[in-house]
């Protein structure tokens, strides 16, 4: 069974720990809080603007302040941004960024309190070179390295300053990539050079981030940077992050599933937020994940983690959990090959179909997927017999099946009848053994919402079609370790039950009231476990209307990548480097191409780093000089220089040519 010494325990949320870094005045690690962080985007080296944005981010409650220095003339203007800021009254720690330029590097170190180099490209210039190292090549590599990167270790010890080794998916050294690929492992090994070498020098105040702009290759890398640092004796603090999330909803799901799980996990010791926004805007959302993943850590029972057996997910790979392919209806399978479907509940009570018709309708407009894969409803018993039998024919067209959720077991006056199919849901206390059997021989689909401890007496009556779900919470585990919990106990006895993912009323008691809150919350439950592999349907049951409730369980698959509705978008939060207006680029971008399901669309600033981080992205459109932008066709460039005002146009031009557009 593959070992999950990542984290203390899957199923409660102990906290890793840590060394604690001195970042100037603020420690991170250790005992100390998760510290907020963000990064400035105007131009570094115009000072007052820099300055404007530092004081703005101390104001909203960022704890540490990173500014880009991508060449050596902006890491001196680090030394006036810093003095003035102190002379302000602001005691944050600034931190210089670092790609490339050892010499920016040393200059930057004399003037902030920490510095983040990226082992991907610090002493390497990237070539997409494709060899094959021997030992002894690799070996020398490495000393090559280590001359890059010493002096910068050494001048970092004596000013006592701290260092972070941020390492990034998509922009891995060739070395790195051949001998790794661009893994999960690759970036652990590229990071964990950079430290070995800091050790060497006897410094340790580092910080580790291994940063993705994908969740899922974000989660494991994590993970396996905890789980490899536990095996060397290693102990640094972890800078959580997911890169190029984009703006709005989509970029804070995508950054609750990354940031969030490993939080649940008790992994990480200062976050980032990163957003195509104003940085800012950042704040709020790193202080509710970090407040909810306090709330988590204190109200576990680390000496009953400490004895939590470990379940089968693995965690370093994506694997989707083997189950059974069950049929909602006859057009909508669930399991097997299948996505995940979306349920979402009805508002309105069986006793007004008409206003129940009346919201399917509203919230079917405009939709993703030609119809509503199921539809929840709450009875009464037979009393809602005739809301049930208006809706199954009423609903036709609209939905695919009727999912009739009650405290007990609904009879035929319910289940019998023509139109829509209905799928009875019943608590774990109301099965009906004889009923079961019944559904059991015909193949009837159906749901048991089972505590995982219920489940092992109720599986020998509840056959293949039936889903398994649960709204309520295991005693002292969380939302993510109750579901863990329930998939490890259908494994256990053999069963491939599909899973029914709920963020149901018990599971949300940590959400912040709002709609922000609960989106980040389900982002949270719903995304972490979809990363695990698990789930086979989900609900965002969130205090909502029907509609942002779908779209929500939508938009959360796709950030997890887990089935994607809707052109998938990535784009850097933007810096010193960028090189046009990327937000209001960004939403012009999504207004023109928002319809092209199966799309993948970067938007980065500048060619330095864009594209190397666009990760799998069909298209990019890349600043390339100011107001001039390169388009590119996965990670080759193929138009050049284009006037910022017709390049959105002329990106469309090249999505139409590669055969990939669709009219809205
Ligand atoms: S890709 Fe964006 S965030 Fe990254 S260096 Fe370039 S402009 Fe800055």
């Amino acid at each position: 069974m593959p070992s999950p010494d990542y984290c203390v325990s899957r199923f409660r949320a102990v906290r890793r720990p840590t060394r604690e870094v001195a970042v100037g005045g603020v420690g991170v690690g250790g005992r100390n809080p998760l510290r907020l962080q963000s990064m400035t985007t105007s131009d570094t080296e115009d000072v007052a603007a820099t300055l404007a944005q530092c004081i703005r981010l101390a104001e909203a409650g960022c704890e540490i302040i990173r500014i880009t220095a991508p060449n050596k003339a902006a890491a001196i203007a680090l030394r006036d941004i810093h003095r003035q800021f102190r002379a302000a009254g602001f005691a944050q720690p600034l931190v210089a960024d670092i790609h490339f330029l050892p010499a920016a590097a040393m200059e930057a170190v004399e003037h902030v309190e920490k510095v983040r180099v990226n082992p991907g490209n610090y002493a390497d210039k990237k070539k997409f070179a494709v060899r094959e190292y021997t030992d002894s090549q690799y070996r020398e590599e490495l000393e090559r390295l280590h001359e890059a990167f010493s002096p910068l270790v050494l001048r970092a010890k004596a000013l006592g300053r701290a260092l972070r080794i941020g390492t990034n998916h998509g922009s891995l050294s060739d070395r790195i990539l051949n001998r790794h690929g661009d893994t999960p492992m690759g970036m652990v090994e590229s990071a964990l050079e950079f430290v070995r070498i800091a050790e060497s020098h006897g410094f340790r105040d580092l910080v580790l981030s291994l940063k993705a702009s994908n969740p899922k290759v974000m989660v494991e890398a994590y993970r396996l940077a905890a789980r490899r640092m536990a095996d060397e004796g290693m102990d640094y603090p972890l800078h959580l992050g997911v890169t190029e999330a984009g703006e709005g909803e989509d970029a804070r799901i995508k950054s609750a599933i990354g940031i969030g799980s490993l939080l649940a996990d008790g992994l990480g010791d200062t976050l980032r937020v990163s957003l195509t926004e104003d940085p800012w805007h950042e704040i709020p959302v790193c202080r509710e994940l970090a407040r909810r993943a306090e709330a988590l850590w204190s109200q576990a029972d680390a000496a009953k983690a400490a004895g939590d057996a470990r379940d089968a997910v693995e965690p370093y790979a994506f694997r989707r959990r083997p189950a059974t392919e069950v049929a909602l209806s006859p057009g909508c399978k669930v399991g097997g090959s299948q996505p995940p479907r979306v349920v979402v509940s009805a508002t309105a009570p069986l006793d007004r179909p008409a206003d129940i018709v009346r919201e399917v309708l509203e919230v079917h407009a405009g939709q993703r997927e030609a119809r509503i894969e199921g539809l929840l409803l709450r009875h009464r018993g037979p009393a809602d017999a005739n809301g049930v039998a208006a809706l199954r024919d009423g609903l036709q067209g609209h939905v695919q099946a009727l999912f009739l959720e009650g405290d007990s077991a609904p009879d035929d006056a319910l289940l019998a009848g023509p139109g829509l199919p209905v799928i009875p849901v019943l608590p774990a206390g109301a099965i009906n053994p004889g009923l079961a059997a019944a559904w059991k021989a015909s193949g009837r689909t159906w749901a048991i919402d089972a505590l995982p401890s219920e489940l092992p007496a109720l599986l020998p009556l509840l056959g293949p079609s039936c889903i398994v779900t649960c709204t309520r919470l295991a005693p002292g585990l969380h939302a993510l370790g109750t579901y863990r919990l329930l998939a490890e106990a259908l494994r256990l006895a053999g069963a491939a039950n599909p899973l029914w993912i709920r963020c149901a009323e018990a599971h949300r008691a940590l959400a912040e009231p709002g709609f922000g809150g609960e989106l980040l919350e389900a982002s949270i439950q719903a995304g972490g476990l979809l990363v695990d592999g698990l789930g086979d349907l989900i609900a965002c049951d969130v205090p909502a209307a029907a509609t942002k409730r779908l779209t929500l369980a939508y938009d959360i698959l796709q950030g997890a990548r887990a089935r994607q509705t809707k052109t998938e978008y990535v784009a850097c939060p933007s810096c010193g480097r960028t090189l046009f207006d990327i937000q209001s680029t960004t939403l012009r971008i999504k207004a023109r191409t928002g319809h092209l399901k199966g799309v993948t669309i970067a938007v980065m600033g500048c060619i330095v780093n864009g594209p190397g981080e666009m990760a799998d992205a069909d298209f990019g459109y890349v600043g390339g000089a100011p107001g001039k932008i390169n388009l590119y066709v996965g990670k080759e460039p193929v138009r050049f220089n284009i006037a910022q005002e017709e390049a959105v146009e002329r990106l469309v031009d090249l999505i139409k040519e590669h055969g990939k557009w669709v009219e809205a």
